[in-house]
């Protein structure tokens, strides 16, 4: 089946900075395909590339098969976009946003009207039909700039950390809603600094950095492909010298992170028995998982 989204070393600079370098990618009809990397990695600039909003200085870029940004009019039509930051008319209430929005796409207003009762359901916001955005939380503006996107009944979603600044309730609300979208095959790519939300709502994932794409797979294959598969996390004020002593001889790789000594092995109960005998340590034993990944390729430093 032929690709709903397509790049082909895909370039943009700025400021003589190469921020996307090279980037190749595929995503097919259906596929949740999430996009993770630390501040800076020019994920932004590759969705906005995707769309057509930024030409690239080199590079092939496809969307519902279309050429962008030279038919990126043409393809928009069939897209939805849920941007980081809310942008929703504060001066009009939730059905006048979406009704606004729909003119864009040159619907009728009859035509939006008609579809606002489901979209407020699918947002959860039936109650809120004539409530002013300024009234609504923030989880509320978030589905409602959820629905919105789907005014157009797009084929395509770009997401950019659609559940930033939410509560753990109203995160799963939207997941929920994003995968009964990609069950009824629309095809969403987005992008999110969460690990558990990648992880549990992505059917593939590209790790970013620095421009360039530097895994990609599914969840299990980054994890199975780029780390052991056990971690164990020894923390308390001793694990610093703990880990200067011992780690080596217990784990193959181990990094020590404030309080906290992250030791990655392929066989944790020597280690695990081990640490039992240490009354003053604390630990935890767990399976491997994205975050792991994340941090193992794009390291611990802060960005920004
Ligand atoms: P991410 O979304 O991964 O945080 P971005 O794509 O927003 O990364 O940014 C990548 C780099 O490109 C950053 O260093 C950012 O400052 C720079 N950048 C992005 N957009 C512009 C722009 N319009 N003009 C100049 N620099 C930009």
């Amino acid at each position: 089946m032929s690709a709903v989204i397509e790049a082909s070393g895909l370039q943009k600079s700025y400021a003589g900075q190469r921020v996307v370098d090279g980037l190749n990618l595929s995503i097919r009809k259906g596929e949740c395909f999430g996009l993770l990397g630390p501040n800076g990695a020019g994920k932004t600039t590759t969705l906005r590339m995707l769309l057509g909003l930024t030409e690239p200085d080199a590079g092939d870029a496809r969307l519902l098969g279309l050429p962008v940004p030279q038919a990126a009019r043409e393809a928009r039509i069939r897209v939805g976009v849920v941007p980081q930051m809310d942008n929703l008319d504060p001066d009009f209430s939730v059905a006048e946003n979406l009704l606004v929005y729909g003119r864009y796409f040159g619907l009728r207003d009859s035509e939006v009207e008609a579809r606002i009762p489901a979209l407020l359901e699918f947002a959860s916001l039936t109650n809120k039909r004539d409530a002013k955005v300024p009234t609504l939380s923030g989880g509320m503006k978030r589905r409602l700039t959820l629905a919105r996107a789907l005014v157009n009944d797009p084929d395509v979603i770009f997401l950019d950390e659609p559940t930033t600044g939410l509560d753990p309730q109203a995160r799963h609300l939207i997941w929920q809603r994003l995968r009964e979208l990609t069950s009824q095959g629309k095809t969403l790519l987005l992008t999110t600094h969460f690990m558990d939300e990648a992880e549990r709502l992505c059917h593939r994932l590209a790790v970013m950095d620095n421009g360039r794409l530097i895994s990609q797979g599914t969840p299990r294959e980054l994890i199975d492909r780029n780390i052991e598969p056990q971690v164990v996390e020894v923390f308390g004020e001793r694990a610093a010298a703990w880990a200067a002593a011992h780690a080596a001889q217990y784990s193959q790789r181990f990094e020590v992170s404030g309080e906290t000594v992250f030791c990655y092995v392929q066989e944790a109960q020597p280690l695990v028995a081990h640490l039992q005998a240490q009354a003053d340590l604390r630990y935890l034993h767990r399976p491997a998982n994205l975050e792991d990944v994340f941090l193992k390729l794009t390291g611990r430093e802060m960005r920004e």
